[in-house]
C-alpha cells in the first residue's frame, strides 16, 4: 500500500510500533509526537518523517494540519493512538484525561479531515476498559443512542467532569475511572464519525490493541508492542470500501 499515514503519540509504545509496522508495509508515515525532539529522534530511527504535534493543544493540532497539507497534500490514513492513564481520581485527572484522550482524537480528526483521500482509513486506538457496560444503564442508553451527536457526546463527557466535582458522579452512573469514560466516549465518537463519514468512502474504526508490554501497560501485560500494534495496522490498511463504524481486536469485531 502507499501514501501517507499519521501516528500520534509516535515516539514510544504502541504508537512508535505503529510507525515501524506500517513503515514496513510500504506506506510514507509522519511520526507526530509532543515533543519535536523526540519526534525527530524517534522517526529518524525508523527512517520515517516526524511532525510535532500535542494533541491537547489547539494551536499545536492547527499548525501540524497546516504543515501536513504543505508537505504531502492528501493522508491515507490517520492513527489516533496518543493516550493517557493518570494515576488518581479527581476532577482535575478527568479533564486532563479527557483532552488527550477523548477531545485531543476528535479535535485532530476534524482538523486533518480535509487531507484525508476519499479512500483512508481512521483509527482510534481504544480499550475493552471502554466497554459500555461500565456505565449505568440510562446512562449507557445515552452513550448507545443512534441519534448521538457529536455536540451531546462533548456535553455527557463534560458532564462526566462536571459530576465528579459536584460529588455524584457513582449515582449518576459513571465509573470511577476517567480512562474508562475517556475510551466509552472515543468509541462514541467512533460511532457519531462514521455516521458524519458515511458516503465519503473515509472509514473510522476503533481498536482495542489488547494488554500490551509499554509505559502504560506494564511489565506484566500479556502481549509485546508488535502483537498490540498488529490489530491497529490491519485497521489502517484497510482496504476501500470495507466496513466502518466497528470496535476491533485481533481484527474482528467486539462488543462495545
Ligand atoms: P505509552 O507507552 O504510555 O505511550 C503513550 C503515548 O501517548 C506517548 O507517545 C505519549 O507521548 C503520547 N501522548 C500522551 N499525551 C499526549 C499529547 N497530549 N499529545 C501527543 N501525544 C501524547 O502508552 P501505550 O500503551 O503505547 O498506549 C498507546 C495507546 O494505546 C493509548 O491510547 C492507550 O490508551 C491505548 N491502549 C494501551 C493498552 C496497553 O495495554 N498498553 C491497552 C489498551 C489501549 P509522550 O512521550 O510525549 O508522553
Amino acid at each position: 500500500m502507499d501514501g501517507v499515514a499519521v501516528v500520534t503519540g509516535g515516539n514510544r509504545g504502541l504508537g512508535l510500533e505503529t510507525c515501524r509496522q506500517l513503515s514496513a508495509k510500504g506506506l510514507r508515515v509522519v511520526l507526530a509526537a509532543r515533543r519535536e525532539e523526540e519526534a525527530r529522534a524517534a522517526a529518524d530511527e525508523l527512517g520515517c518523517d516526524h511532525l510535532q504535534l500535542d494533541v491537547a493543544d489547539g494551536e499545536s493540532i492547527a499548525q501540524a494540519a497546516a504543515k501536513l497539507r504543505k508537505r504531502y497534500g492528501t493522508l491515507a490514513a490517520l492513527v489516533n493512538n496518543a493516550g493517557v492513564a493518570l494515576s488518581g481520581f479527581d476532577a482535575q485527572v478527568a479533564r486532563t484525561t479527557l483532552a488527550v484522550n477523548f477531545f485531543g482524537a476528535m479535535e485532530v480528526t476534524d482538523a486533518f479531515r480535509p487531507l484525508l483521500s476519499a479512500e483512508a482509513s481512521i483509527v482510534m486506538v481504544s480499550s475493552g476498559m471502554g466497554e459500555l457496560s461500565c456505565l449505568g444503564r440510562p446512562l449507557r442508553h445515552e452513550f448507545e443512542s443512534p441519534e448521538l451527536h457529536r455536540d451531546a457526546l462533548s456535553g455527557l463527557m463534560n458532564r462526566f467532569i462536571a459530576d465528579i466535582a459536584a460529588g455524584s458522579f457513582r449515582s449518576q452512573g459513571w465509573p470511577e475511572s476517567a480512562y474508562r469514560v475517556s475510551k466509552v466516549g472515543l468509541n462514541a465518537l467512533t460511532r457519531v464519525l462514521a455516521r458524519e463519514l458515511d458516503g465519503t468512502g473515509i472509514r473510522v474504526n476503533s481498536v482495542c490493541p489488547g494488554w500490551v508490554r509499554t509505559d502504560m501497560g506494564g511489565r506484566g501485560a500479556t502481549r509485546s508492542v508488535a502483537e498490540g500494534s498488529r490489530g491497529i495496522v490491519w485497521a489502517a490498511l484497510l482496504p476501500a470500501g470495507t466496513p466502518s463504524g466497528n470496535f476491533l481486536r485481533d481484527g474482528a469485531p467486539i462488543p462495545w
